[in-house]
């Protein structure tokens, strides 16, 4: 059988919406993460696509260990990272425990109604609070142990904010990670290496495909009892076909102006479930230099912000992260994209309250938050970037928002049941 791909892809001047490479910066996806047996890293190989090899283990951007440490003091001892990190993942473990217990002792008892509760009001924040009171005390009693605490905060930090691209304190304890869906591959993480950057991959796989960019789709009609499926143009054009993958990003789903009309409606459980998740936003903000002047072993730089560390909660002290509204004083990590690029580039990658922010404030603003923190790690002299740029996907009106996630109140097939197949019409989050 032979199918025939038509690509919606209004409103940009490029291939690709939130893959998009700008002279050689992922402003969007950038990494592959782990390489083992992903079919994204398949497919570069088959494009000839060179893949740059960054480290990591699908958790973080870099990983562990090739992520220099410091705190306001200069930089952590491999030993006092390993302890912060080796500790993060028993508590995870212990959180993740902690719920078990919970549906254990729940089945055959009258304890349906307080799960529910928990299911619809916990945040991951809670839980490992929780975990980290009532198992791991001891960070609580001195200065060193409070240090030891905003070491594996920050993990925790890195995690939800700029890897879920939401905090802590909104995520829903079960359900953060799409309820176990998230399928983690093994090996490095890797970017598509050297002046091209992700974009060659859309590029490469949209040959031969008829792209419509010009004009934005208004309205998806679709058969009832295995008709075919009319998406109509706001300048009411339509094409038909006898299926559709619906890729528009959750925000623009959600949206209430002017939204893409289903006819019929989508049934009530997707409309529900598209309601309840969220659309994290994660943006960045790149510094060019003249010249590389930081240490060029390391792919990634992180700051432990211990002088801001107040410990009373993950909510209230989380390390380095805007709270009661204020921005955080230092962002978390600092990217060599110099190691990837050849090009003497340092970079954040923030999502959450973090993420938000960066579309708040004016470029310098920018410029001067990120810094401050390359003046803290490489010495107040440290030169002025040439040229600043930073993303705005949460205002961009294609995406309103960088990747979907699992706030509290979601429920755990919220995704499965969005991408359930309706009458030759299925919607794909990612
Ligand atoms: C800052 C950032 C960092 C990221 N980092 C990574 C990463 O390292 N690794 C990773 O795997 N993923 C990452 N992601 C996520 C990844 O970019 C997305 O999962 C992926 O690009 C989604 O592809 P898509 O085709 O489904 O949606 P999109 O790429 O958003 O494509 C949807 C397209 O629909 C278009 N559109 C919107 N409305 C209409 C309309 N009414 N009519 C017609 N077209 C419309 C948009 O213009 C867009 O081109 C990141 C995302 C961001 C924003």
């Amino acid at each position: 059988m032979v199918y025939r791909l038509g690509l919606f892809n209004a409103g940009r001047d490029y291939i690709g919406g939130r893959t998009r490479s700008a002279d050689g910066l992922d402003l969007g996806a950038h990494w592959i993460h782990g390489t083992d047996g992903n079919p994204l890293a398949e497919l570069c190989e088959k494009m000839h696509l060179e893949l740059h090899l960054t480290g990591g283990n699908s958790t973080y951007p870099g990983g562990p260990y090739r992520i220099q440490f410091y705190d306001p003091m200069g930089p952590i001892s491999d030993v006092s990272r390993d302890i912060a990190y080796t500790t993060y993942q028993r508590i995870c473990h212990d959180v993740h425990e902690f719920e078990e217990n919970l549906r254990a002792r729940a089945k055959g008892n009258d304890m349906e109604e307080i799960l529910a509760d928990y299911e619809s009001s916990l945040t991951l924040a809670d839980a490992f609070e929780t975990v980290v009171r009532d198992r791991y005390p001891f960070l609580h009693r001195s200065q060193a142990a409070r240090e030891d605490l905003s070491r594996i905060r920050w993990h925790l930090q890195l995690e939800c904010r700029d890897d879920l691209g939401e905090d802590a304190e909104r995520l829903s304890w079960w359900y953060h990670d799409a309820a176990g869906r998230t399928e983690v591959f093994q090996g490095e993480n890797a970017c598509v290496s050297h002046k091209q950057g992700m974009s060659a991959l859309t590029t490469a796989l949209a040959k031969g495909l008829d792209i419509y960019k010009a004009d934005p789709i208004a309205k998806v009609e679709y058969g009832l009892g295995g008709k075919q499926v009319t998406v109509t143009t706001r300048h009411n054009k339509s094409h038909t076909a006898d299926a559709c993958i619906v890729t528009l990003p959750i925000g623009v789903l959600q949206k209430e102006k002017d939204p893409v009309i289903f006819d019929p409606p989508l049934p009530a459980e997707k409309v529900q479930a598209i309601q309840r998740l969220g659309s994290a936003t994660v943006n960045k903000v790149f510094l060019e230099f003249d010249r590389v002047f930081w240490p060029q072993q390391h792919y990634a730089f992180a700051y432990i912000d211990t002088d801001n560390f107040d410990d009373s909660s993950v909510s209230a002290g989380a390390v380095g992260m805007a709270r009661d509204g204020k921005p955080a004083a230092y962002p978390r990590l600092l990217i060599n994209y110099y190691r990837a690029l050849g090009r003497p580039v340092l970079g954040v990658v923030c999502g959450g309250e973090d993420g938000r922010r960066i579309e708040l404030r004016t470029m310098d603003e920018n410029r001067d938050w990120v810094m401050r923190l390359v003046r803290r790690l490489f010495g107040p002299d440290s030169p002025m970037p040439k040229h600043v740029s930073a993303t705005s996907w949460g205002t961009d009106p294609m995406s309103l928002g960088s990747v979907p996630c699992m706030p509290v109140g979601t429920r755990p097939d919220d995704v499965l049941v969005c991408e359930r197949n309706h009458h030759s019409l299925i919607i794909w989050l990612v």
